[in-house]
């Protein structure tokens, strides 16, 4: 837990979310300003600043972000449909929150690249 960190406060319950899930791991939660009908982020319990933080110890929770995945896209009834999974790192790619987060976005079509 790092004391300003918005999504650590979500994780805990300190700062209100709507979750769709949660284990021992990870949790889930839609994206406050979603950009298509379905926008969930997958966010590790513990603090880890970006990919950029990740270690080799981490292969098992880098894991359970991917493979929680399916039960999400299933519960939100996009499994079928296609759904896509971004991880944005660094200011490149504007990351704006500084605990890993995977989007899972879904509910209509998408183009590829997104700007
Ligand atoms: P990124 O550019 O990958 O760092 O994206 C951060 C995402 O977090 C954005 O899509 C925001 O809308 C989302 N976000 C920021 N604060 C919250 C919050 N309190 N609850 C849910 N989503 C949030
Ligand atoms: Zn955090």
């Amino acid at each position: 837990m790092t004391n300003e960190c918005v999504f650590c406060k979500i994780v805990s319950g300190e700062l209100p979310a709507d979750k769709v899930y949660q284990d021992d791991m990870v949790t889930a939660f839609r994206d406050i300003n979603p950009v298509a009908p379905t926008h969930i982020l997958i966010v590790p319990n513990q603090h880890v600043a970006s990919t950029n933080d990740l270690t080799d110890a981490d292969e098992q929770l880098a894991g359970r972000m991917l493979t929680v995945t399916r039960k999400i896209a299933q519960q939100e009834g996009v499994a079928e449909s296609g759904y896509r999974l971004i991880i944005n790192t660094g200011p490149d790619a504007n990351q704006v929150v500084f605990h890993l987060h995977l989007h899972l976005i879904g509910g209509q079509k998408m183009r590829y690249p997104m700007g």
